[in-house]
C-alpha cells in the first residue's frame, strides 16, 4: 500500500481496507479526533479556504424556513456522517446515494427526509451503516475537474507532507496502486509557508492550466497549510479539490483529523465533536476509559495491548480460520479496573462467541491483566470461552493468578496456540 496513505483514512478513500487499515490506524493510542464535513468546512471557511455556501438541516421545524431563504440554481444535499464514500453509499432503506444534486427547492427537504433518521452504508462504515442526524445543503458548483489534495503528518519525513493527484474524486488508494505516477508527494516545512514555486509546481501537477486557476489553486493550498498548522491537524484531506466551469478552485469535500494532544489549545474544535457522532457507542465508552475499541464483523473478541500486536492477533486468527469481532487495545499503563471495563465493552457485542486475551507485558504488568481478567470473569459472569495468552513482565505470577482462580480460563502458550484455541472454542 502507498505508505503515506495509511494516514489518509477518510474522505474519498477508506476504511474497509481501506476500512480495515483505517480502523487499525485507530488502534494507536492517539485517537485523532475526526469531525463531520460541516464542522470541517466551518474551519476551512475561517481560514479563507474557498468552499460552497451551506446550511445544516436537522429535521427540525425551522428546516423549511432555512431552505426557503436559501436561493441556489442547484443544490447539493449531503448526509453528514463520520465516513467517506457517501456519494456511492446506500441507505438501509434501499435509497441510493448520500450525496444528491437537485435544482428543485422542494426536493431538498424530500431528500433530507430520506437521509435523516436512516443508516447510510458506505465502504467506510460498519456493515449496518451510520445513523444520519444532519444533512448539509450547499450551493452546488459546476465541477469540470476533480483533483485530490491532502496534507498529512508523515513519520518518514518527520513532518507534514503534501499529497496531490490530478485524479481526484475517487479512491486515492486505488490511484496510488494503479497509477502511482498520478501522485506527487511534497515534504513541507512546518516553520515556513510553502514557497510559491513549489505551490505552482503542485498546481501544475494537478493540471490547473489557466494561469488564473493555477494561481487560485496555489493560494488554496497555502491556506490549507496555514489551517493545518493553526488547528494542530494530523490530516487534511480535500477530495475533491474541484475546478469549476468559471475557473474557481473549491474544496468540495473535506476531512480533518486533529492531534488529541492538542486538545488543551484547540478547545473550540474539540467541542465541535459531539460524542454521539462517533460511529460506535462502544468506541466512545472505550475512549472515555483511555482504551481503543475497533468493531469488526467476526465473532472472536480480542483484548490486546498495542497496535502491532493487535494486527498480528487479527492475522493469526484469520490464518486459523476465525474472524475477529473487535479489538480492544488496552495500551501501556493499563489498570485492573480498565481491564474490567475492557471486558464489559468487548462482551457487550452479542456477536462475540469467544474472547482472546493476547498481552505482551512490557510496560504492562501481566499480573495486572490476570487480576483484571479474573475480576471481569467473576463480575460479569462470563458465559463465553476465554482464552488467555500472556507473556513478558511478571508472567509467572500472572499464570498463577489465573490457575488459582479456579475459573474455566484456557491458557495458551503462544499466539498460534491462542488463536487455535479461540477458533476451536467456537464449535
Ligand atoms: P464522498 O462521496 O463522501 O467523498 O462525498 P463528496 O462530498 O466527495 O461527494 C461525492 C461526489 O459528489 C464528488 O466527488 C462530486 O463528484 C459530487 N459532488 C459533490 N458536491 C458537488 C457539487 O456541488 N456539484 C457537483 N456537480 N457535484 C458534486
Ligand atoms: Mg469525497
Amino acid at each position: 500500500m502507498f505508505p503515506l496513505l495509511r494516514a489518509t483514512a477518510g474522505c474519498s478513500t477508506t476504511p474497509t481496507r481501506v476500512c480495515r487499515d483505517v480502523k487499525t490506524a485507530h488502534l494507536q493510542q492517539l485517537r485523532h479526533l475526526n469531525l463531520l464535513e460541516c464542522n470541517s468546512k466551518e474551519l476551512l471557511q475561517k481560514y479563507g479556504v474557498a468552499i460552497q455556501e451551506f446550511k445544516i438541516l436537522e429535521n427540525s421545524p425551522t428546516d423549511a424556513q432555512l431552505i426557503n431563504k436559501f436561493e441556489c440554481p442547484e443544490y447539493v444535499v449531503k448526509a453528514q456522517i463520520l465516513a467517506g464514500g457517501r456519494g456511492k453509499g446506500v441507505f438501509d432503506t434501499g435509497f441510493k446515494g448520500g450525496v444528491h444534486l437537485t435544482k428543485q427547492k422542494d426536493e431538498v427537504l424530500a431528500l433530507t427526509n430520506k437521509m435523516i433518521g436512516h443508516h447510510l452504508i458506505t465502504k467506510q462504515t460498519p456493515k449496518s451503516g451510520i445513523l444520519v442526524k444532519k444533512v448539509m445543503v450547499a450551493r452546488s458548483v459546476n465541477i469540470t475537474r476533480e483533483t485530490y489534495l491532502s496534507i498529512v503528518l508523515d513519520r518518514e519525513h518527520n513532518g507534514p507532507v503534501l499529497i496531490a493527484s490530478p485524479a481526484g474524486g475517487m479512491d486515492i488508494e486505488v490511484v496510488a496502486e494503479k497509477t502511482p505516477e498520478k501522485i506527487k508527494t511534497v515534504p513541507l516545512d512546518l516553520d515556513k509557508p510553502i514557497p510559491q514555486q513549489k505551490l505552482i509546481e503542485v498546481a501544475r501537477f494537478l493540471e490547473f492550466k489557466e494561469p488564473a486557476s493555477m494561481q487560485r489553486a496555489a493560494g488554496e493550498i497555502q491556506k490549507l497549510f496555514e489551517l493545518f498548522k493553526a488547528v494542530d491537524a494530523t490530516q487534511i484531506e480535500i477530495n475533491p479539490l474541484a475546478e469549476t466551469d468559471n475557473g474557481e478552485v473549491i474544496s468540495v469535500d473535506a476531512k480533518l483529523n486533529f492531534d488529541d494532544n492538542a486538545e488543551y489549545r484547540q478547545k473550540e474544535i474539540f467541542a465541535m465533536h459531539t460524542a454521539e457522532e462517533d460511529t460506535d457507542p462502544r468506541e466512545i465508552e472505550a475512549a472515555k476509559n483511555n482504551l481503543n475499541y475497533v468493531a469488526m464483523d467476526g465473532n472472536i473478541g480480542c483484548l490486546v495491548n498495542g497496535a502491532g500486536l493487535a494486527m498480528a492477533t487479527m492475522d493469526i486468527i484469520k490464518l486459523n480460520g476465525g474472524v475477529p469481532a473487535n479489538f480492544l487495545d488496552v495500551g501501556g499503563g493499563v489498570k485492573e479496573n480498565q481491564v474490567l471495563k475492557a471486558f464489559q465493552i468487548v462482551t457487550s457485542d452479542p456477536k462475540v462467541k469467544a474472547i482472546l486475551v493476547n498481552v505482551f507485558g512490557g510496560i504492562v504488568n501481566c499480573a495486572t491483566i490476570a487480576n483484571g481478567v479474573v475480576a471481569a470473569s467473576n463480575t460479569l459472569n462470563l458465559q463465553v470461552p476465554l482464552i488467555v495468552r500472556l507473556e513478558g513482565t511478571n508472567v509467572d505470577a500472572a499464570r498463577k493468578i489465573l490457575k488459582d482462580s479456579g475459573l474455566a480460563i484456557q491458557t495458551a502458550t503462544d499466539l498460534d496456540d491462542a488463536a487455535l484455541k479461540a477458533v476451536a472454542a467456537l464449535n
